[in-house]
């Protein structure tokens, strides 16, 4: 790709965060500075490639969605990052969720069960110099107990419920950002850990692919 090229990405990359980020109420500067850094063109297949910078989520192969940037930018709002946390992310996608969150944390530990996009998106983490951020292929219901635990727990698909090894691997203080719901009665829920027990906010309607697997929905 060339300079042109990549100086029109940067500008409809500046465009879609002043439009479709900031005006919709995300304030965090970094937030907004590391969406206004991180290349979603170079995640989303080259057919989509003109719509990286729209609204809304695109298809990814595999029959999966990147959300929209909007909802990233929420989703990581919601988490509240100092940039010194663990983070453990539950469907890698293309990895865009992924590098945003790794500007803006100590670490991401991210986890996708299709082989195929765990691949290309390490692949990119290589190509973008993203070294904080590693990908393995695994059903993350289980979460991913030699890493535990983690400070924050971000769920970029649909659950039933929100899976109990999740929670066991929370921090005391830690915060888990999870869709809950099915079809178009979602709802983004926001956890945290209080005693024995959690506590759920209601965050708004949300719209993800299912989560699938052994604490998640039937295959
Ligand atoms: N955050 C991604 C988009 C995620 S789409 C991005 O920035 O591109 C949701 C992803 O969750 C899909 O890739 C899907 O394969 C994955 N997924 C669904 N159930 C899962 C599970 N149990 N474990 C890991 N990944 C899962």
């Amino acid at each position: 790709m060339d300079a042109t090229q990549e100086r029109e990405f940067a500008h409809q990359r500046a465009l879609m965060v002043e439009r479709h980020i900031a005006a919709r109420g995300i304030k965090d500067p970094r937030i907004l500075k590391a969406m206004k850094e991180v290349p979603r063109h170079k995640f989303v297949p080259q057919v989509v490639a003109s719509k990286a910078y729209g609204p809304g989520a695109l298809p990814i192969g595999s029959k999966q969605t990147i959300s929209q940037p909007y909802i990233v930018a929420r989703m990581i709002e919601l988490l509240e990052l100092t940039g010194k946390e663990k983070v453990l992310e539950i469907g890698t996608g293309t990895g865009y969720q992924a590098v945003v969150l790794s500007r803006l944390c100590a670490k991401v530990f991210s986890i996708e069960r299709i082989n195929e996009l765990a691949l290309r998106a390490s692949e990119l983490f290589r190509e973008l110099k993203v070294y904080n951020a590693t990908v393995k292929v695994f059903d993350g219901t289980y979460g991913w107990s030699d890493q535990a635990p983690f400070d924050r727990i971000i769920v970029a698909a649909a659950a039933p419920e929100v899976p109990e090894p999740l929670v066991q691997q929370l921090t005391r203080t830690g915060k888990m950002i999870i869709p809950i719901g099915s079809g178009a009665s979602q709802k983004l829920a926001r956890i945290t850990r209080v005693g024995t027990g959690i506590q759920i906010e209601d965050c708004g309607a949300a719209d993800f692919v299912p989560l699938v697997g052994r604490f998640g929905w039937k295959e």
